[in-house]
C-alpha cells in the first residue's frame, strides 16, 4: 500500500472508532506522527490533506518543518518527545503544540520563552501512567498539583494530558486513568493512542491520536 492509501485508511478507521463511540464525527484530531521520514515523505500526507504533525526531535524538526511549514499554511506542529530546557527557545519558535511538558523546569522555561517570544503554545502535561522508571511524565499522583502550579503560578493554559502506557501492558486501564486525571484536573483534551491501539484509545474517550508507523511504515 502507498502512504496516502494508508494515511486515508486510518482516517476511516478514525471515523468508525467516533461511530462505534457514539462520539461526533471529526471529533479526534489525528496527528501523523513523522519523526525519522524526510520532507519529501512527509509531502505525500500533506498532498493527501493531511495537516496535522507530531515530531519526538526538536533538531530534527529544524532540519525539514521550517521550509514545509513555508509552503502549506495551516499546518500545526505538535512536539511529542522529551523536552530539553536549552531547547526550548526552538521548540517554541517551531511548534504549535508541546504534549510533554512534565516537570517544573521545562515548565519554567517554556512559559518564560512564550512571553519573550510573544507566541501562545497549546499545552498538554505528559503523565507516566504506568510508573516507568525510563519513561518521561509525572507520576499520576502528582498530576493534579502539577497542573494547578502551571496554571496559577506560571499562567499557563494546560489544554490537555498525553500518555504512553507500557508497550507490554493492555492499554485501556492506562487511557481510562488519564481519561479520569483530566476530569479531576478540568482538562478537555487527551492525546493517547499510537499506531497499535488508537481504536482503543478512541473507546476511552481520546480527542488526538499520535499515529507513525500505521501512516509512514516502519521505522
Ligand atoms: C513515535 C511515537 C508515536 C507513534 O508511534 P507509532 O507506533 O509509530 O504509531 C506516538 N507517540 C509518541 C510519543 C511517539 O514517540
Amino acid at each position: 500500500m502507498e502512504l496516502q492509501e494508508r494515511l486515508k485508511e486510518v482516517w476511516s478507521k478514525i471515523d468508525a472508532a467516533e461511530r462505534d463511540a457514539g462520539r461526533p464525527a471529526r471529533s479526534v484530531q489525528l496527528v501523523a506522527v513523522s519523526k525519522t521520514f524526510d520532507a519529501d515523505t512527509i509531502r505525500l500526507a500533506i498532498e493527501a490533506g493531511q495537516r496535522t504533525f507530531g515530531e519526538n526531535r526538536v533538531q530534527e524538526s529544524q532540519g525539514k518543518w521550517p521550509e514545509l511549514k513555508a509552503e502549506t499554511p495551516g499546518i500545526e506542529l505538535h512536539l511529542i518527545g522529551p523536552l530539553q530546557s536549552n531547547k526550548a527557545a526552538e521548540a517554541v519558535a517551531l511548534f504549535d503544540v508541546i504534549e510533554t511538558i512534565d516537570r517544573e523546569k521545562i515548565a519554567r522555561a517554556i512559559a518564560e520563552e512564550m512571553k519573550r517570544q510573544g507566541k501562545v503554545l497549546r499545552l498538554y502535561v505528559q503523565v507516566n501512567t504506568g510508573l516507568e522508571p525510563q519513561k518521561a511524565g509525572i507520576a499520576p499522583s502528582d498530576t493534579a498539583d502539577f497542573v494547578n502550579f502551571c496554571r496559577g503560578e506560571l499562567g499557563l493554559t494546560i489544554e490537555g494530558l498525553m500518555c504512553i502506557p507500557p508497550a507490554d501492558e493492555n492499554p485501556g486501564p492506562h487511557f481510562a486513568l488519564l481519561a479520569k486525571l483530566a476530569e479531576k484536573c478540568g482538562v478537555k483534551k487527551l492525546s493517547m493512542g499510537m499506531s497499535g491501539d488508537y481504536e482503543i484509545a478512541i473507546a476511552f474517550g481520546a480527542t488526538s491520536v499520535r499515529v507513525g508507523s500505521a501512516i509512514f511504515g516502519a521505522r
